[in-house]
């Protein structure tokens, strides 16, 4: 007994919205098409292994394809998907009695479920994975007149409909005619078993399994890493930020870019606002790009007294820059007098904006130091701050 695994890989949809085909976008350290092949080079069931990949890859293939634990041969896909399977099943080894079809976007079939379908091709003749419909099935008809949208045409009897998926698996001889069928018709065949059905085989239904989906859009990508309780798609950073100025009279207080009628301000080269001061740490800090001092040095023209708002839409720049994107913030300011609480919509607003994130996630609390220390006297103003940073974990953001 040989079983051939063809991996179906020659797709150069892009619906991703990124210039690689989207079997071969890195998500979490491994591309689709990678995590799909090793299942199969773990499966014990199969003797080798031939993807089908976009032809203009072929002469450069990706490192994951060489140098495997079993034979892996690499062909040129062709215009359609039956395109692509012929030319595979072509450099099938001649010993094969079992040839299995899967698609590349496929990433999360287990190795359990390749054997059952090898098992029951081995016995049918012609295996595939499916599972049945669990949501109320119409069929729909596209309304003539326009404006009525799609109309229900009738119920299909929901216990006999089966969403077919991949493996397919098939006697050698089985998916041969089903290949003379592809490459006489002019359709595009969604999956191998069409084809087999056309040449007048009997398909055995093997129950599927629910992670293995296929991977269209990328909220299909996060149901199925969370369905497999794998690692979450989303990298978090969560960065801390402090600042503390004198308070002196005849320097005006501001926070966040509002004004605050006070007897003292903040004394600095700058306009000594220690809510942007103490994000703007915060955000470097999340995306462990440095501090304030570094990116911003009083000795620098371009800096120098330069508002906070403005140092902190940099810091913005600087972490989108590194491929983030900012999550929430939350802030404490420990300012004797006067009560802040009158103030913080504006400044919130001011930092939604400069942020560029919706209001509900920006927070700034007042408190006091209760008359204690240089805060407590009125001699300064601090503020501590918290930031937490996104970045999918794909290298190259398909987005
Ligand atoms: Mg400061």
């Amino acid at each position: 007994m040989f079983a051939s695994a063809i991996i179906a890989a020659g797709g150069r949809g892009t619906r991703f919205g990124a210039d690689l085909p989207k079997q071969l976008i890195d998500f979490g350290g491994a591309t689709i098409l990678e995590r799909a092949v090793e299942t199969f080079v773990r499966a014990r069931c199969v003797d080798e292994i031939i993807v089908a990949l976009p032809s203009d890859l072929t002469t450069n293939p990706p490192a994951y394809l060489r140098g495997r634990s079993k034979p892996l041969h690499i062909v040129a896909g062709g215009a359609r998907r039956q395109d692509s399977v012929a030319n595979a099943f072509e450099r099938v080894a001649a010993a094969a009695d079992v040839v299995i079809v899967h698609d590349a976007a496929r990433p999360f079939a287990s190795q359990a479920l390749v054997q059952r379908i090898v098992d029951a091709a081995r016995e049918a003749g012609a295996a595939i994975a499916a599972l049945p419909a669990h949501d109320t099935v119409k069929q729909a008809v596209f309304a003539s007149r326009a404006g009525d949208g799609v109309l229900v045409e009738r119920t299909l009897p929901r216990e006999r409909i089966f969403l077919a998926q991949t493996p397919q698996a098939f006697h050698r001889d089985v998916l041969q005619a089903a290949i003379e069928v592809g490459r006489e018709t002019g359709g595009d065949a969604t999956d191998e078993a069409t084809l087999v059905e056309r040449a007048g085989y009997q398909v055995r239904l093997v129950p599927g399994e629910r992670q293995n989906v296929k991977i269209t859009t990328v909220d299909d990508w996060n149901m199925a890493l969370a369905a497999a309780g794998s690692v979450p798609p989303f990298l978090t950073r969560i960065g801390t930020g402090y600042d503390l100025h004198r308070l002196v009279e005849e320097r005006p207080l501001i926070l966040a870019g509002v004004s605050i009628p006070a007897p003292k301000g903040s004394l600095g080269h700058s306009d000594g606002d220690v809510v942007c001061h103490s994000l703007t740490d915060a955000l470097l800090g999340a995306a462990a790009l440095g501090d304030i001092g570094r990116h911003f040095p009083d000795t620098d023209d371009r800096w120098r007294g330069a508002p906070g708002l403005d140092l902190l839409a940099r810091a913005v720049e600087l972490v989108l820059a590194a491929g983030f994107v900012v999550g929430n913030v939350d802030a404490v300011v420990i300012l004797e007098r006067p009560k802040l609480a009158g103030y913080l919509p504006d400044i919130c607003a001011n930092l939604a904006r400069t942020l560029g994130i919706e209001p509900a996630a920006v927070s700034v609390k007042g408190k006091t130091n209760e008359g204690l220390g240089d805060i407590g006297q009125g001699d300064a103003i601090a503020a501590h701050a918290v930031a937490v940073l996104t970045r999918a974990r794909w290298k190259q953001n398909p987005l």
